[in-house]
């Protein structure tokens, strides 16, 4: 692993569950069972992008005992995240309805994911909030079978949804999504979406498509986005990214050229930026207030090696 990696990353969001996935055991039921009713099973209730978070004194707390869980009346589905030890961590949505409910009755807080962690609620809990979140998505949108139209069944502790009608078995999905920097020489191109925060520049990013390499969805989306054509492209790291169920795969990008063409639709600025101004938007000092995403999201990481490396980070 490049060592630039070791320190940073700590703060990268969402990576580093210490939960036990248990991939081999999801349809051994009597042990899940088991997993449930032990005493230190925990829940993460979810409506949507909302968490439930439970008020303890100051604490706002993410992990819900079966008790606190039960009080929020049924959910609508149940999924496995993992084991811590021998207890079993899940996932349940409830409908917005539940949420509110819990809200106005003073006992919990419901806060949408990206708040929780941008405003570092949960940090521990963000690997397994975002499982849960990105899991229970794909059931929400999934309940009927896409070969043949008939209800399908939940099954391996929520990790496949099955058809009683035709057998076909539907496996959870996560979208890969190219997240990259171009960089020429002792610069880079930064850009803004018109979804971000005012002043916030960014790394370009888009979805991979069927049938094509990382590498390549890295040089069609640059050269889509800003004209540019890249030549090298330099694997740094990758992040699961839950909105709604995304991986983000990082890279740094050299441009073979630097005229910029840029797509108006999907930006609304991109420029290249000398390194000596991106470590002052890192370092929150920029003259203008320009910065970039903060550490917990994958593209704070990438601008940040280019910051400290230049162009080695393409080596
Ligand atoms: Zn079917």
């Amino acid at each position: 692993m490049n060592e630039i990696l070791t320190e940073p990353l700590i703060s990268l969001g969402y990576v580093g569950s210490t939960l036990d996935r248990i991939a081999e055991q999801r349809g051994n039921t009597a042990l899940i069972m088991k997993a449930m009713a032990h005493a230190d099973a925990r829940i993460h209730a979810l409506a949507g992008d909302v968490i439930l978070l439970k008020k303890r004194g100051e604490k706002l707390d993410a992990l819900l005992s079966p008790a606190e869980a039960r009080s929020l009346g049924d959910p609508i589905e149940s999924v496995l995240i993992g084991l811590k030890g021998e207890a079993a961590h899940t996932g349940i949505s409830v409908s917005p309805e539940t949420a509110e409910r819990a809200k106005a009755g003073g006992e919990f807080a419901a806060i949408d994911l990206r708040s929780v962690a941008v405003q570092g609620l949960a940090n521990e809990h963000l690997p397994s909030l975002a499982t849960a979140k990105a899991l229970l998505m794909w059931h929400a949108q999934h309940g009927f079978c896409a070969k043949c139209g008939a209800k399908t069944k939940i099954e391996q502790a929520g990790w496949r949804r099955d058809c009683g009608n035709c057998g076909a078995t539907h496996f959870p999905r996560t979208d890969p999504c190219v997240i990259m920097l171009a960089i020429d020489n002792d610069r880079c191109l930064l850009g803004r979406s018109p979804r971000f925060l005012p002043n916030m520049w960014s790394c370009l990013a888009g979805f991979v498509e069927p049938g094509e390499s990382f590498e390549e969805a890295v040089r069609r989306e640059t050269f889509e986005e800003s004209g540019l054509k890249i030549g090298r492209v330099s694997y740094f790291a990758s992040q699961p990214w839950p909105f709604p169920m995304s991986v983000m795969i990082g890279f740094h990008a050299e441009a073979k050229t630097t005229e910029l063409n840029i797509d108006w639709k999907e930006l609304e600025g991109a420029r290249w930026f000398a390194r000596d101004e991106v470590k002052l938007m890192l370092a929150g000092k920029h003259p203008d207030g320009l910065f970039v995403p903060p550490p917990i999201a994958i593209a704070h990481h990438i601008i940040r090696a280019f910051a400290e490396k230049g162009s080695r980070v393409l080596d």
